[in-house]
């Protein structure tokens, strides 16, 4: 890799753009993924590249949400695994949470580099190869989830999910946690909480809150569920993005 100075001004989107090309090399992340990221990016450029106060709320919610329920789940496609394998690997171990892989464009060669993926970052078990269940509404590659994964979760966290299958999950009653740079996509309108934010900064994030919040009873963390307010954190980002000004 050509090394990239610590000054550069787009330092950090220059190493995530190596990480993902990285995925794609290693038969992780797949070419769409590279189209994925670039609409990424543009977004994160408009936010000014930081955490909006209302993403940070998110974040808390979202960890709350996390603490509270039975069966957590957390959704890694390629350009998760890409970008942040460990970091989910911790955030899992934090709320209890399992990991399941979940691709648009299935294939059992992807599948399997990117369980092994998150098995070298510390990843204990990963699902998502049994493929033993359906999301209703969907065609049959796209559907395909495990049984005792997100099929029976309660709460499942989404990142950089494609619409259709957000607002799948959003119509069998779980509880979505998306993670998305646009504010516009159906993929965040379908969340109860959408973080809008770079993941590379909120998967990290919402680990934090879990941990400050870890010995918090569950009346508290049901008071930060039931204050948070989508429509208020999609607002504020497309606002932050339409009339941000770039420092
Ligand atoms: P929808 O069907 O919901 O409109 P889409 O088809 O636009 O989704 P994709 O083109 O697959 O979705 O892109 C995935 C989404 O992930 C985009 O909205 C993009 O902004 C977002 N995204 C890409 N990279 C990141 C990142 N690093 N952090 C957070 N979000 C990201």
């Amino acid at each position: 890799m050509t090394e990239i100075p610590e000054d550069h001004p787009r330092q950090e989107s220059l190493l995530t753009r190596h990480r993902i090309e990285e995925g794609v090399e290693k038969g992780i992340t797949s070419r769409q993924g590279l189209i994925a990221e670039g609409r990424g990016e543009a977004f994160d450029y408009l936010l000014g590249e930081r955490t909006l106060p209302s993403a940070d709320d998110a974040a808390r919610a979202a960890a709350a949400h996390l603490l509270l329920a039975d069966r957590p789940v957390l959704s890694v496609n390629g350009n998760v695994a890409a970008l942040v394998p460990g970091e989910i690997v911790e955030l899992a171990e934090a709320v209890e949470a399992d990991i399941e892989v979940n691709l648009f464009n299935r294939t059992d060669e992807r599948m399997r580099a990117i369980a092994d993926h998150l098995r070298e970052h510390g990843a204990e078990s990963v699902k998502g190869l049994a493929a033993d269940a359906r999301i209703p509404g969907l065609d049959h590659e796209r559907a395909k989830v495990d049984a005792d994964g997100i099929h029976a979760a309660d709460v499942v966290v989404v990142p950089l999910e494609d619409g259709d299958r957000a607002e799948a999950l959003a119509e069998m009653g779980k509880t979505e946690i998306v993670i998305d740079l646009n504010p516009l996509s159906r993929s965040a309108r379908s969340a109860a909480v959408p973080i809008v934010d770079n993941i590379l900064r909120a998967v990290p994030n919402v680990t934090e809150h879990a941990r400050d919040l870890r010995d918090a009873d569950e009346a508290a963390l049901e008071r930060i569920v039931a204050e948070f307010d989508p429509e208020d954190a999609l607002r504020e980002a497309e606002r932050a993005i339409r009339q941000g000004d770039l420092e």
